[in-house]
């Protein structure tokens, strides 16, 4: 879960890398960096914290140049430390700064042939900097002084044959252009867009439309999954098919992930919710024609677009029955179990009286834990409410995600190992109704029937790559609570 941007623009982006990157916030607040680049200097800033924080005006007046790139990082692999906020940098060949959204599963086998073949020292955890020295690798063999286009789209070829997993990537390669690209797969979105000005065109690649859209860009389309696009430094776009394209969108952005006023895959995220909500709809009342429900409430805010059809559907009133506190960070942000569990009364309250002798049902987008849906059925129970039903516009939750969806070990989500009834029982509900995958999935393709499948893993178990047992083994093991803890005292 990152964001990334890159422009290449004809005059100074730091500026509209730093607001581009601020509506990407939602994808990882952990840490920031901008990278740009001025003629023969690549400039860097980066730090933890959220944008806003990260980025100071002395550091942003010292960002010069009209191409750059930015990230902003919610950590999936690897440790939680200062060190690893992206771009990552390497100085050979020609000097080469990255910033990824995803992860690699095969990072630890690369890591090792990085050293004991290309002779290449990885200096942190992070699949980043492997994968930036995959690609610098694949350049410096082409052992050329001056890199032409055609060596570029080689050297992410290069990078698509070794390189397994889900990546969107942007690179500023130092004396010749901006290069973005994403895997066979298209598993994590990334998109192209332009804007014409005095000076002449201008192109932007973007995790999502929405940065586009305030940036004054126009959306041109996807990056294809397998291609790469090179802008030159003088504006010229150039692209390529560097490997076949095997699309597998991953169905957690429509579901959680993404903003609902982005496009991904041609499909609006908003549009996509409020199908779900259809479908769900229809579910409730193929299970309980004669249902007894008196009003449909949204756990805020994900879930609002796809509740508010719901109740339409149901022709039952809609209310708010939560407030947010939108000052808190997601709770998932917490470490350990203990203060996660802590914060959810932190960050909702219940409107008393909306409850009142009332049969709730209550609606979020997923139950991935199940700590904050125990806890809002709970705090709804507590506002008076006769009976709390618990609808879910996501199936069950019960694989780890390995693509760069920050998701906790498969042994720590509520639904992994267990019937539909065990976790209506562990949410203290009194009735839990989930989506069918068949229904999401129709509800996310839309009218993109030629789509023709997305990365479900977190819900079927099935993994598009491929994953071996072993890597499972251990990324269970590092998400644990335990583990991510450990490693937050270790620094
Ligand atoms: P819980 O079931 O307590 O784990 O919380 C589920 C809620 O967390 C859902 O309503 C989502 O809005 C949100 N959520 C889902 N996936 C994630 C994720 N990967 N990171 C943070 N929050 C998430």
């Amino acid at each position: 879960m990152c964001g990334i941007i890159g422009i290449v623009g004809k005059s100074d982006v730091a500026a509209a890398l730093y607001d581009g990157l601020t509506v990407l916030q939602h994808r990882g607040q952990d840490a920031a960096g901008i990278a740009t680049v001025d003629g023969p200097r690549l400039r860097l800033h980066k730090g933890n914290g959220l944008v806003r924080d990260v980025f100071t005006p002395p550091e942003m007046s010292r960002l010069t140049g009209s191409a750059g790139i930015g990230h902003c990082r919610y950590p999936t692999a690897g440790a939680e430390s200062a060190d690893e906020a992206q771009p990552f940098y390497v100085n050979s060949p020609y000097g080469i700064a990255l910033g990824h959204n995803g992860n690699l599963t095969n990072a630890e086998e690369i890591r090792q042939q990085l050293f004991a073949q290309d002779r290449r020292h990885i200096n942190t955890s992070s699949d980043s900097e492997v994968l930036l020295n995959v690609f610098a690798h694949e350049l410096a063999i082409q052992d050329r002084l001056d890199v032409t286009r055609d060596q570029v789209f080689k050297a992410v070829a290069g990078v698509h044959s070794r390189c397994r997993g889900g990546y969107a990537v942007v690179a500023l390669v130092l004396g010749h252009g901006l290069v973005a690209f994403r895997d066979p797969h298209g598993i994590r979105p990334l998109v192209l867009g332009q804007r014409w000005t005095a000076q002449g065109m201008e192109y932007a690649v973007a995790s999502e439309s929405v940065a586009l859209d305030i940036l004054g860009f126009e959306l041109l389309r996807e990056v294809r999954p397998g291609e790469a696009v090179l802008i030159g430094y003088d504006g010229s776009l150039h692209t390529r098919q560097c490997a076949e394209a095997m699309p597998a969108p991953c169905i957690f952005e429509y579901v959680y992930l993404a903003r609902p006023d982005s496009i991904i895959e041609g499909i609006s995220v908003y549009q996509a919710r409020v199908r779900m909500g259809e479908r769900l709809a229809e579910r409730i009342l193929q299970l309980r024609p004669d249902h007894d429900i008196d009003v449909v409430m949204p756990i805020p805010d994900t879930a609002r677009s796809a509740a508010l059809v719901l109740a339409a559907r149901l022709d039952v009133p809609f209310r708010e029955g939560f407030v947010k506190n939108r000052y808190i960070g997601r709770t998932f942000i917490m470490p350990g179990q203990g203060e996660r569990a802590k914060s959810v009364r932190r960050k909702l309250n219940a409107i008393t009286q909306e409850f009142k002798d009332k049969v709730v049902l209550l609606v979020d987008d997923s139950i991935v834990r199940g700590t904050t849906s125990r806890q809002i059925i709970q705090m709804a129970r507590d506002a008076g409410a006769k009976k709390v039903y618990f609808a879910s516009a996501a199936p069950p939750v019960r694989y780890q995600n390995v693509y760069g969806i920050d998701m906790p070990s498969s042994q720590e989500l509520i639904a992994h190992g267990r019937t539909k009834k065990q976790v209506q029982t562990l949410l203290g509900c009194d009735w839990l109704v989930y989506q069918k995958l068949g229904d999401l999935v129709d509800a996310v393709r839309g009218e993109r029937a030629d789509l023709p499948r997305f990365d479900t893993s977190c819900f079927n178990g099935e993994y598009v790559t491929g994953v071996e047992t072993n890597y499972l083994r251990e990324l269970e093991l590092s998400r644990s609570d335990e583990a991510k803890e450990a490693r937050r005292l270790s620094g």
